[in-house]
């Protein structure tokens, strides 16, 4: 009997354990063909992929963030989108830029205003920039703006420079979620960055260090898997126990945690 209730208790942990994973929208909800979902009528990193994500109730919605020549913060995540390099554009050229479902390409000053309307949490990810000294502007403005915008407690944030994640550390609130992308420090040099976790592709624990996932985990570490779109993998790391799971397919990602 005692050894009954005892499985039984650790099966209920396993549920529980499962079905912690959060889902993260991978630059908001947006629909690529042939892709399933409601997400008609969206772009990537669009205002309407925040509102697409806000109303599946995810945890986040992930954006891209690169700062123009005259220190204006943009939404969007190719270097080079249209023709326009925000790194190297002013925000006159930058303004001009229309995303694929007819919005205007987004300044995150505007961006925050729809996140604010909203429910789930934003995840930015900081561009690494070719001038550090930009990129280090690009921080501080991003973190200025969310600031004044009262959304501190809402963001999560993620880059694959170590500089830009240590600098947000040191300028961030205590305690603001921080997420090293890189897929290439170890556990121990993670948790020495004072990092809250990292956000590694699928590949990482999969194919290069499987023995991390248990290494982050009991040191309290947090872990997101991108970019996630096959079922398999998803119910892979569901079973890992991992904290977040960043996906262009979030609605399919929800009904197999439902399952
Ligand atoms: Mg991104």
């Amino acid at each position: 009997m005692k050894k009954m209730i005892f499985c039984l208790a650790m099966l209920m942990c396993t549920t529980v354990a499962m079905a912690d994973t959060q889902v993260v929208a991978h630059r908001g909800y947006w629909k690529a063909p042939g892709q399933s979902g409601n997400a008609e009528g969206s772009a990537q990193n669009s205002l309407a992929s925040y509102k697409k994500a806000d109303a599946i109730n995810v945890y986040g919605s992930e954006i891209d963030v690169w700062m123009s020549t005259d220190g204006v913060v943009y939404v969007n995540h190719d270097r080079v989108f249209k023709g326009c390099e925000i790194q190297k554009s002013t925000s006159k050229e930058c303004n001009k830029v229309v995303l694929d479902n007819g919005e205007k390409m987004p300044k995150l000053k505007n961006y925050l205003k729809t996140v604010k309307k909203g429910n789930c949490r934003l995840v930015i990810e900081i561009k690494t920039h070719k001038d550090k000294s930009q990129q280090a502007k690009c921080v501080s403005e991003v973190l200025s703006l969310v600031k004044k915008a009262k959304l501190e407690e809402r963001v999560d944030y993620i880059a694959f420079s170590a500089a830009a994640c240590e600098q947000l550390v040191k300028e961030a609130p205590k305690g603001t979620p921080v997420y090293y992308l890189n897929g290439d420090k170890s556990p121990e040099e993670v948790k020495a960055m004072g990092l809250t976790g990292v956000d590694y592709h699928q590949d990482v624990f999969m194919k290069k260090h499987p023995e991390w996932l248990q290494q982050f985990k009991d040191m309290g570490l947090k872990i997101n898997i991108w970019t996630v779109d096959s079922p398999e993998v998803m119910k892979y790391y569901i079973n890992k126990g991992v904290e977040f799971i960043t996906t262009n397919e979030p609605e399919l990602l929800i009904s197999l945690l439902k399952k």
